[in-house]
């Protein structure tokens, strides 16, 4: 039984998507099995997590924390390592099957790169990898015979709705989007919002990062480019639906007209299962829908003039090159600027905006020109809205 176990690397195991991906692998101690498991700076987590799951690995990223998770994992059969390149050297490891990496930003770039080159199954959460590196991780994916599926909800309706529909043209990918805490809110309103008010989100509870780029519609805009490279369906054939309720997780228009969808209530455990055991639907005791409950679906357009941060990654990637990658850094900066209250919410999109007309254009090759640009853009963003 133990040789048919899909043994997993957890990257990220501390934050939102890391704690929810152990619950559901401790469901199916039948099919799954946790051999690595990696955080970066909360350690006392990391610990907690290797008593109770006891992986063969753990890594710490931040390398000051390694004796302190050694020494308080001395008497326990896992071996500890820390750094970011230990992060690198593990998901390469005869013992891991599938990486699932719940890293936030493009501090997932490298290690998901190494694991496609490793030839392990990817489940991705980190959608900033393929935001900022889409061509080549998917060119260097196919090249392996390694598949990338998707653990973001929307990505994850989309790829359940294309089950059995391989062959088949697809005319529209329509992903949906809650809209955020500041749906139908006006740019007056939003000049003075306080980064408390934007990480109150109506309907998921997820890390900071994402919960920002949820109010910014920034995080629509990196699906809709995490979409073009997973499903390889051109941007012009992508769009955005605002659907408050979040139960329409997503829907492909096939050339026929014909539109499939995949629902549910909002939980990410749903999405996170299938990815870890797809092709198969594994029985959950999750919450499960009752249409009667939700008498009323919306849909809408986004407002682009209000929240342009989705218009800004619709034109960074149909230039391509260098820009997805210093409009992810750009907002990536301008995001922890305002989580430390430096900088106003409109200021976000304007930061992004005024990087991507800075950047030189070019066409990067390699994951070190990816990290060198994204590196570049952060330090100037930094200096030049640093009050
Ligand atoms: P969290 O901030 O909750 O967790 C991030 C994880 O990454 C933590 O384990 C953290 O470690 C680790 N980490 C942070 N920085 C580094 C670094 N420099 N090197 C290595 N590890 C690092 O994020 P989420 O779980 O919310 O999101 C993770 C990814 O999944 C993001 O890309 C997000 O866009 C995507 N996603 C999230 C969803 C959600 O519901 N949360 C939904 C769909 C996609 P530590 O805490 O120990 O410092
Ligand atoms: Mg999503």
């Amino acid at each position: 039984m133990e040789k048919n176990r899909k043994r997993i690397a957890l990257l990220g195991s501390t934050g939102s998507i890391g704690t929810q991906a152990i619950e559901v692998i401790e469901q199916f101690p039948e099919l799954l099995q946790i051999e690595v498991l990696t955080a970066f700076s909360n350690a006392d987590l990391l610990i907690k997590q290797a008593k109770k799951c006891k992986p063969n690995i753990v890594v710490i990223g931040k390398e000051d924390l390694y004796k302190y998770v050694k020494e308080a994992l001395w008497d326990d059969d896992v071996k500890v390592f820390a750094g970011m390149q230990a992060i690198n050297e593990v998901v390469q490891m005869e013992c891991v099957d599938m990486v699932l990496s719940a890293i936030v930003g493009v501090a997932g770039l490298a290690p998901i790169f190494k694991a496609i080159e490793a030839d392990k199954q990817i489940a991705l959460a980190n959608k900033e990898t393929l935001v900022v590196a889409g061509e080549l991780m998917t060119r260097t994916a196919y090249e392996h015979g390694v598949n990338i599926y998707p653990v973001d909800s929307e990505h994850s309706a989309i790829f359940q709705s294309l089950a059995g529909e391989f062959h088949n043209p697809i005319s529209r990918l329509i992903i949906t989007a809650s809209g955020g805490p500041f749906l139908h809110k006006n740019r007056g309103f939003l000049q003075t919002v306080t980064k408390e008010q934007a990480l109150k989100h109506p309907n998921w509870k997820m890390g900071n990062k994402i919960t920002i780029d949820s109010s910014t519609l920034m995080n629509k805009g990196l699906e809709v480019i995490e979409a073009k490279w997973l499903f390889a369906v051109p941007l012009e054939k992508i769009e955005v639906l605002v659907h408050p309720q979040s139960i329409v997780h997503s829907l492909v228009e096939f050339a026929d007209g014909s539109i499939k969808a995949q629902l549910g209530l909002p939980d990410m455990k749903l999405p996170i299962q299938y990815a870890l055991t797809y092709p198969q639907r594994m029985t959950s005791d999750l919450p499960r829908l009752n249409f009667a409950e939700h008498p009323t679906l919306t849909f809408e357009a986004p407002d682009l003039e209000t929240f342009p941060c989705l218009a800004l990654a619709y034109e960074a990637s149909r230039k391509g090159g260098c820009l997805p990658c210093v409009m992810n850094a750009a907002n990536e900066a301008a995001v922890s600027l305002f989580l430390q209250d430096r900088i106003g919410f409109n200021d976000i999109p304007k930061i992004i905006e005024d990087a991507l007309s800075q950047a030189d254009f070019c066409i990067p090759s390699t994951i070190e020109e990816y990290l060198q640009i994204d590196k570049e853009t952060k330090i100037k963003t930094l200096e030049k809205n640093s009050k």
